[in-house]
């Protein structure tokens, strides 16, 4: 018998790799942190003893969730200006509101509530781009959050940083000091190609070879922007990305609502990945990523909320519905995109596209104990034919119980286990006094 630290005994478990295939009576033994076994329940009795043993008997458990794509801190821009579109939304609304509004207590304030809500539904990985990131890095570790934290580079000053050179500066700095934290990956995150000029684009290349770091990028999120640049520079923003060396398996684009069969056909080539963020593209109407098309050219294509104030949730479980929906819909084929598609979008896709797969994305043995539990038993999930289409169909995040990071319950039984829910509850209805007169509706 081997004594280990925890045993999870779940109905259902869905490991995403190597198949998204359930299996039902069998057992998740977590030891340091990792998993180190899953096995028939009669099995690991036989072979384990575990200082903390939990039933879930009627629930199914998954890989954490990865959301590919956010703005943790604009969480607190929730709701503050609907029903606008990109351009107008971003120039008019979202960046005022930053440039007046922007500070290391409201990335911290705006993590915590975006981490809060993030657990309770099931996410237990982050891929963030903002302002201050040495704050959402130190928010994280806090609620021991696994994050990739963006290293933001952006042409224009911000209480941040006041050049893109002073950018990069600060992001070296702060992924030499924070790069052997086990929660903590790191990518760097130019904002986007109409933001961010050649010169930074270069150098960030150089150092994202040099450093080995991902480089996760919006790009191609509107007609207007691919229209626009087509203009100024004579070419699609793709293409002169391409030109600068960035387009690679390093290379993680967000959106990407403008492709052609030849960009399409270029990027599955160079093994770049994609983050879809439908209910963000629906939501300012910035038109729709061919998901099904992108898939079928051999694309690695994960999922994202973006942040709150365009979606305005950090809902996975509404993203992975919505994805299914929006994709069936677009490729008018109703087997595109389907429940186990969709949910190795949210899970094992996500970690390859972040380069962290070897550590996260799904439950094989020696990855870290990054779990889920999800309760099929209420009255909107029966009858109950198949546990993989419960939870893309029909499941939401309130029917996950519990959340394991690192093999840590940061979530049990509904309850947070690293947050002080009224303290939270407080600093959030302070923000909303000071923003409250910024509040718009196209
Ligand atoms: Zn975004």
């Amino acid at each position: 018998m081997k004594d280990v630290e925890t045993i999870i005994s779940p109905r259902w478990i869905i490991p995403a790799e190597p198949s998204t295939e359930v299996l039902e009576h069998h057992a998740l033994v977590i030891d340091a942190g990792c998993i180190a076994a899953i096995m028939p329940v009669n099995d690991v009795r036989q072979h384990y003893h575990a200082r903390r043993w939990i039933e879930r008997p009627a629930h199914v458990l998954i890989p954490g969730l990865i959301n590919a794509h956010t703005h943790a801190a604009m969480t607190l821009l929730r709701g503050i200006a609907d029903d606008l579109p990109l351009m107008d939304w971003l120039t008019h609304h979202i960046w005022p509101l930053e440039q007046k509004w922007v500070s290391e207590t409201f990335v911290r304030d705006g993590t915590d509530l975006a981490i809060a809500e993030m657990l309770r539904g099931g996410t237990t990985t982050f891929n963030d781009m903002y302002f201050f990131p040495e704050i959402t890095a130190q928010r994280a570790l806090q609620h021991g959050m696994r994050a990739v934290i963006g290293l933001i580079v952006i042409d224009f000053p911000s209480a941040y940083a006041d050049s893109a050179a002073a950018y990069i500066d600060q992001a070296v700095t702060l992924y030499e000091s924070l790069r052997d934290s086990p929660l903590l990956h790191f990518a760097f995150a130019p904002h986007a190609p109409y933001s961010v000029s050649d010169t930074p684009l270069q150098r960030i290349r150089a150092l994202a070879d040099e450093l080995d770091l991902p480089i996760h990028m919006h790009v191609h999120e509107t007609r207007a922007e691919v229209q626009q640049a087509s203009q100024q520079f004579g070419q699609r923003p793709l293409q002169r990305l391409a030109d600068l060396g960035l387009i690679s398996p390093g290379f993680i684009a967000v959106h990407m609502t403008q492709l052609t069969d030849e960009e399409i056909a270029f990027y599955a080539e160079r093994g770049g990945h994609i983050v879809h963020c439908p209910e963000s593209n629906m939501k300012l109407a910035s038109g729709a990523c061919p998901v099904a098309r992108c898939l079928k050219a051999g694309i690695n294509v994960a999922l994202g909320t973006d942040g709150v104030a365009s979606n305005n949730d950090l809902d996975l479980f509404g993203e992975m519905r919505t994805a299914a929906l929006f994709g069936k819909y677009l490729a008018e084929d109703a087997s595109a995109l389907s429940a186990p598609t969709v949910l190795r979008m949210a899970t094992l896709n996500g970690a390859r596209a972040l380069g962290i797969a070897e550590v996260t994305g799904s439950l094989v043995p020696g990855k870290s104990a990054d779990v889920v539990a999800v309760d099929l038993s209420a009255v909107e999930t029966q009858p109950l034919y198949d546990p993989l289409s419960a939870l893309v169909y029909c499941a939401s995040r309130q029917h996950v119980s519990d959340v394991w990071i690192a093999g840590k319950p940061l979530l049990s039984e509904r309850r947070l286990t690293t947050f002080d829910e009224t303290a939270l509850l407080q600093k959030a209805a302070l923000w909303q006094e000071r923003l409250v007169g910024f509040a718009k509706r196209g």
